[in-house]
């Protein structure tokens, strides 16, 4: 149920977001980076498309080849709750602009199953490795709590950079296939490099931009996945 409660808030997200008038285009890839987070649930997505596409040793070499990324030190959770209890948060330290090893040709390989800190990244303006993206403030805010949302979905499961998540993954009996093509000392490494998701603390909302960003929230949260509200789900009821 995780996995169709993740596409149908990428959905929402993806229409609610429509109108914006970005310059992004096929093959254009400065946003491609190693510096994506993701849940489990996420990852679980991408390695079941690595098997049903036969990519597990193209996948295998790209995870044993990419140079060191850096980890994710604090989970957005982590870094709202810190914020609205008023107490020092830095996440920064996870950024990383080297290109992500998933890139081929400056097109994405698992594209289809990209993870939500990929679908986020838009443009209203070309951007490049020396000109960052630029959106309105209030697509910010609503990409930043909908990334809340999804950790909250998948709270106490592994979060954090996708390079650490992915294979920390693979001990798991649906993924073993593809583990066994890696070391398996990477495989333990990355599982201590990822952070557990958290529970929502609440969101980062401005008083300018609270108003769109609710309205998305209120379209997601009454929206039914197999006959229950996304809100209720969410709550654990
Ligand atoms: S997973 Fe795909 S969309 Fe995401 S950063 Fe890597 S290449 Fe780009």
């Amino acid at each position: 149920m995780k996995a169709t409660i993740l596409h149908t808030i990428f959905e929402i997200f993806a229409t609610w977001s429509h109108h914006l008038p970005t310059v992004c285009s096929r093959g254009c890839s400065a946003c491609c980076t190693q510096n994506v987070t993701i849940t489990a649930t996420e990852g679980e997505e991408i390695l079941r498309f690595i098997i049903s596409e036969n990519l597990s040793l193209w996948f295998t070499e790209k995870l044993a080849l990419q140079r060191r990324h850096r980890s994710a030190v604090m989970t957005n959770n982590d870094f709202a709750k810190a914020c609205l209890e008023g107490r020092e948060a830095d996440s920064a330290d996870s950024h990383d602009t080297a290109p992500c090893p998933f890139l081929e040709d400056t097109l994405c390989r698992i594209y289809p199953v990209r993870p939500f800190g990929c679908r986020l990244f838009t443009s209203t303006k070309k951007c490049s490795s020396t000109q960052p993206a630029l959106v309105p403030d209030y697509y910010f805010e609503a990409a930043t709590a909908v990334t809340q949302l999804i950790e909250h979905l998948g709270q106490r499961e592994y979060w954090g950079n996708m390079l650490d998540v992915l294979p920390a993954l693979l001990d798991i009996n649906e993924f073993r296939e593809i583990g066994a093509h890696l070391d398996q000392t990477l495989i333990i490494q990355s599982r201590m490099r990822t952070l557990s998701a958290k529970p929502l603390p609440g969101f980062l909302l401005s008083q300018e931009n609270g108003g769109k960003v609710t309205a998305l929230l209120e379209t997601i949260f009454s929206t039914e996945v197999e006959g229950k509200r996304l809100e209720d789900v969410l709550n654990g009821r």
